[in-house]
């Protein structure tokens, strides 16, 4: 379905078997509807409250639940030119070998243009990017798709921090690449910039075993090749978990989005919870690079806010949002609350997407339908 908005606004209304309910933290309404008007939602409820109200056009959308537009709330889009690996779950530092022998730059507007078609065709109405290289260009691109969207501009390493690329400032925010491979003080300063602007500080936060290593001071594959490549002489390991480290550094708050959260203790997960920071998920990308996977069921039974990102295209073989949620429940028994939340109402909530997320009156109406098996592998 498109998610884009209406050219000619005008009243409709659209029934399906389940609608996800407008309310936060619920599941789903059973034989549902949302009245649509112009660009917006009107009403969204049980049909037989709507009916007296409803217009004549009424869609009869049948089986599939309708529920909001999903958000993906990690991409790398100026990757899409890129395929995966052609090996898999040999680790990360495998995976890093493998991706800066790529041709990193070499993404043309219509790789861009063609990825985000894909993301739009899928049901997403809006993404977070990682920019390093591209970030004016995946602008564009997600400009000329009609997609909402946040290009987070990565700081990376100890060298000098770039310039600020001349993104639009509603959709620029800046990330760090992850504790082990950018500079604390960049890290700091880039979560002190969103903050003050109201955006997400997006940051890739325990996403492999080699990355917990050279915190805790190890001397691993993975932390040897960082010292010898990206981090400055003298590097002190801090000696803590990387989401300790985060919280130390003071780049842990509600603000944050952690992306990955594999290797959580305990400990760690109760860090999260208390910094009420949002834990972006991706499972399919985990498992092609080989690092693990997300101990989902326990940060969301801790109360930790969690979305879904499917990663670039050299780690994920797509970017549909609902792959994602599929790949997850292979290993995470789910509500239909929590899928909602996943796909779409937490990530929009943490990156600023207001009008998206939900189906409450006044949202955009950009819609998508969960798959059937999806919803079968839902439990109560
Ligand atoms: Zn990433």
């Amino acid at each position: 379905m498109s998610t884009a908005a209406d050219p000619a606004p005008r009243r409709y209304a659209l029934r399906a078997r389940l609608v996800a309910s407008p309310a936060p933290g619920r599941g789903f309404v059973g034989d549902g509807a949302v009245i649509v008007n112009g660009a917006r939602v009107e009403a969204c409820g049980p049909w037989r409250e709507l009916r007296a109200q409803a217009p004549r056009d009424v869609r009869d959308l049948g089986d599939a639940p309708l529920l909001p537009a999903t958000v993906n709330a990690h991409t790398h889009l100026e990757l899409s030119h890129l395929g995966l690996p052609p090996f898999r779950a040999r680790g990360f530092l495998e995976w890093v070998r493998w991706l800066i022998a790529q041709p990193l730059n070499d993404a043309s507007d219509q790789d861009l243009d063609r990825a985000c078609a894909a993301l739009a065709a899928s049901g997403t109405a809006a993404a977070a990017d990682i920019a390093t290289r591209r970030p004016l260009d995946t602008h564009r691109a997600l400009v000329r798709a009609g997609l909402a969207h946040v290009v987070q501009f990565e700081r990376f390493g100890c060298q000098e921090e770039p310039p600020l690329p001349p993104v639009p400032a509603p959709h620029l925010a800046l990330a760090g690449h992850a504790l082990g491979s950018t500079c604390p003080e960049f890290l700091q300063r880039a979560h002190a910039w969103d903050k003050a602007r109201g955006r997400a500080f997006s940051l890739h936060l325990a996403e492999h075993e080699g990355e917990t290593d050279l915190l805790a001071g190890g001397d691993g594959p993975y932390a040897r090749f960082m010292r010898e490549r990206v981090l400055p002489e003298g590097f002190e390991a801090p000696r803590t978990s990387p989401t300790a480290r985060a919280r130390d550094l003071g780049v842990l708050d509600a603000s944050t989005l952690a992306v990955h959260c594999v290797h959580l203790s305990g400990e760690d997960i109760a860090l999260l919870r208390a910094s009420g920071a949002t834990a972006c998920l991706c499972p399919r990308s985990n498992a092609v690079i080989g690092v693990g996977r997300a101990p989902a069921r326990a940060l969301l039974d801790a109360g930790v806010p969690c979305c879904l990102g499917t990663d670039s295209l050299a780690s994920s073989p797509d970017l549909d949002l609902y792959a994602e949620l599929r790949a997850l429940l292979e290993f995470t028994p789910l509500s239909a609350p929590e899928a909602l939340a996943l796909l779409a109402g937490n990530a929009a909530r943490v990156l600023g997407f207001a009008d998206l997320g939900t189906l409450a009156p006044g949202a955009l109406a950009a819609f998508s339908r969960m798959p059937s098996d999806i919803l079968e592998a839902l439990g109560d």
